[in-house]
């Protein structure tokens, strides 16, 4: 965002319409925002996924959206590099995942299983399809503010995470917003000028 904006402003230089006081405004308000942007990510808040058995890092909790109770597993839209989805697919044939199939995640640290994946499921799972799910029981959190571990089994990811990060997405969008509005009436009082 920032380097689209400077080198907008730095093309308005170029056509040369806009006054020095009026694009110094402009830079202003978009640094405004942009402050406002840095502030609402605190990285402190952030939980990081371990494997229980090597501690290598398998996600984080920015990428959680919430967890799966009946399976005591963690649901993630992503996860790192270090998690191996195996080539093999496999089929549930009991259990809360009866006849669903599968791929098992897999630590590279320690080649552990430490979750699957789900692909053809019975219609009351298919939100979970091709979703990371991290067995609780797998993993341990690193808790960034306090420096401090705990295992995940001990953390409920259900409702509070989900909300955060509903209210967080809807912050970020609002911001977005808020720069394209400024961009355009940037992009606006210069046409004006320009046809003057
Ligand atoms: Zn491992």
């Amino acid at each position: 965002m920032a380097n689209s904006t400077r080198s907008l402003l730095e093309s308005s230089y170029d056509i040369g319409p806009c006054d020095s006081t009026q694009s110094s405004s402009i830079v202003e308000q978009l640094q405004a925002v942009k402050d406002k942007e840095i502030c609402m990510v605190d990285f402190r808040n952030c939980i990081v996924f371990q494997c229980i058995t090597c501690n290598t890092v398998l996600g984080d909790s920015l990428g959680v959206c919430g967890e799966v109770e009946s399976s005591q597993s963690v649901i993630c839209l992503k996860v790192t590099e270090d998690v191996m989805v195996n080539e093999k697919h496999e089929m549930c044939s009991s259990g809360q995942l009866a006849s669903s199939t599968y791929q098992t995640l897999l630590c590279t640290g320690c080649h552990d299983a430490v979750g699957l994946v789900l692909h053809s499921t019975p219609k009351h799972l298919s939100a979970l399809r091709n979703l990371f799910l991290l067995r609780k029981e797998l993993i341990n959190c690193y808790i960034l503010r306090s420096g401090t571990c705990v295992k995940a089994s001990k953390i409920n990811f259900k409702h509070r995470l989900m909300d955060k990060n509903i209210k967080k997405l809807k912050e970020y969008l609002e911001t977005k917003l808020k720069q394209v509005d400024i961009l355009e009436q940037m992009m606006e009082k210069m046409c004006t000028h320009d046809v003057n």
